[in-house]
């Protein structure tokens, strides 16, 4: 079934001033998934396929995904706000406030065993706290039972390489692929 048409009961009361369907982009991913990502709304390119993630950010994202062996199909991907902001601001609380409630309703139906929040934004309403997402990425916290991780978001990793390995060291204990600190013979 269509994103809309599964949550058809959230679109019937979104109030009209947060949606514009030229701008919107819904979630990817299983229906039912280990693993979920917030991210913060869509850029310009996810407008464009319909996508989360698919810009230089998500491309940025796949390759430390692909690195440390796991498969984005099998991610459930969305957005903290689905709309695009205008002139590429940050999303107003009003906006959060206002899809919200249809976040909720797809951590129930994703029942995911872990989620990860990219960045600010989703990290914040998620844990709601202040803290910025440099004191709290690569922790586990819980909420309603729920294991959170925030990271980095992927295109904080674009204008600071140092995030780079950050990130990839957080997702690595996100999705249970740590290092072991073996070496292989072959590597000496
Ligand atoms: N940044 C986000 O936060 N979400 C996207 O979907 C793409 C870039």
């Amino acid at each position: 079934m269509d994103f809309k048409n599964r949550y058809q009961d959230f679109f019937e009361t979104l109030h009209p001033s947060h949606m514009d369907e030229e701008r919107f982009v819904p979630a990817v991913g299983p229906e039912k998934a280990d693993f979920m990502l917030i991210g913060e709304a869509p850029g310009a390119n996810e407008v464009e396929q319909r996508e989360p993630f698919v810009g230089r950010a998500g491309k940025r994202m796949d390759d430390i995904l692909s690195d440390i062996g796991v498969d984005r199909s099998e991610l459930y991907i969305t957005n903290l706000v689905k709309v695009r902001p205008p002139d590429n601001r940050d999303p107003k609380s009003e906006e959060i406030k206002g899809w919200a409630p249809l976040l909720e309703e797809e951590i129930e139906n994703v029942d995911p065993d872990i989620i990860i929040t990219l960045g600010n934004f989703p990290s914040k309403y998620m844990l709601d706290t202040s803290k910025g997402i440099s004191q709290i990425h690569g922790r586990i916290f819980t909420r309603e039972g729920q294991k959170i991780m925030p990271v980095f978001h992927p295109a904080a990793t674009l204008y600071d390489r140092s995030k780079s390995p950050e990130l990839e060291k957080d997702f690595r204990k996100a999705f249970g692929k740590e290092n072991s600190g073996q070496q292989k013979l072959s590597d000496l």
